[in-house]
């Protein structure tokens, strides 16, 4: 394929993303003469946007509220974006066709990998939420040998059609009582994006439980900080968030970028800020 010279994220709203941040770091660390911005698109004008982009041949990530669309829009998919329903991650190849993959999955089976400290055996996992990321997060967990997972989301029906997706190894479940004795709980909705709300009553988990929460905000979310003033493992969504990055650079030109720079903007840009 061609390498992309410029690369867009496709969100609404999207200026708060830091992916620009870190990509654009990691493009002037390998020499790579392309920019990477953030583009918000008007939702009525998504299909339309994506068309134009995919005749000038741009690469470049996708996020709220557009994944499944993208999906959609997509001439091809590889068998991940197909089994997870989303696309966070597109270029064009080099017959033209808009190809689109989920990189998510492999961002968060990177950052239960680095809170259990091991590959993940014989889990019981506890999902909440039903929404795309809940879907990545699924996709992850029917590759661990000998795991099964739960799911809970405000709206049961979503959990239920999302578990039928994922049958061999999820259920969904109408008590969080379920989750909280999961081995692993992952937090897959929008709760504490922007305040300290947490998804469950973290006094309730044990403190042998490993936690992923899918969100990110600086200084962690209070879930993160919650358990592991209880002594437990837990990790934010900054390290799905640099993996799934990661591999989609490497879609697009080949390569692998310096994932210590991707780390390092990131932390220049919070002392910044
Ligand atoms: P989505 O498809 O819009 O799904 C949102 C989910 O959150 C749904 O299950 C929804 O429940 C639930 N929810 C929203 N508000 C709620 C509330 N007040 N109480 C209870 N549940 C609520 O979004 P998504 O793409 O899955 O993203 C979910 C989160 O993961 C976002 O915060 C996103 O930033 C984060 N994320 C992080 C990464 C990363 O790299 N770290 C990657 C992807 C996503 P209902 O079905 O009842 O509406």
């Amino acid at each position: 394929m061609r390498a992309p010279a410029e690369l867009v994220l496709l969100g609404h709203p999207v200026a708060h993303s830091l992916s620009p941040r870190f990509q654009n770091a990691a493009l002037r660390a390998a020499g790579i003469d392309a920019e990477y911005r953030a583009l918000d698109v008007e939702p009525a004008r998504f299909e339309e946007v994506v068309a134009g982009l995919a005749r000038r041949r741009l690469a470049g990530n996708v996020t709220v509220p557009f994944k499944e669309r993208m999906h959609d829009a997509c001439d091809l998919l590889t068998p991940l974006a197909r089994r997870v329903g989303a696309v966070n991650t597109f270029w064009v190849d080099d017959a033209g066709s808009l190809t689109g993959d989920n990189t998510d999955v492999g961002g968060f089976d990177f950052a239960v990998r680095s809170v259990l400290g091991a590959a993940p055996r014989d889990l019981t996992v506890g999902v909440i939420g039903a929404g795309g990321s809940a879907a990545a997060v699924l996709a992850a967990v029917e590759t661990w040998p000998g795991a099964t997972a739960h799911v809970f989301n405000r709206t049961a029906e979503r959990a239920r059609l999302l578990s039928e997706r994922f049958g061999s190894i999820a259920q969904p479940v109408d008590d969080i009582g379920v989750i909280e004795g999961a081995q692993l709980v992952v937090n897959a909705t929008t709760i504490g994006l922007h305040d300290d709300r947490m998804p469950l009553d973290v006094e309730l988990l044990s403190p042998d439980a490993a936690v992923v929460d899918l969100v990110y905000r600086p200084g962690q979310t209070a879930f993160v900080r919650a358990h592991r003033r209880r002594g437990g493992r837990a990790v934010d969504g900054l390290p799905m968030l640099v993996e799934q990055g990661a591999l989609a650079f490497e879609r697009w030109f080949g390569r692998s970028p310096d994932r210590s720079v991707m780390w390092d903007a990131l932390s220049e840009g919070s002392a910044a800020s």
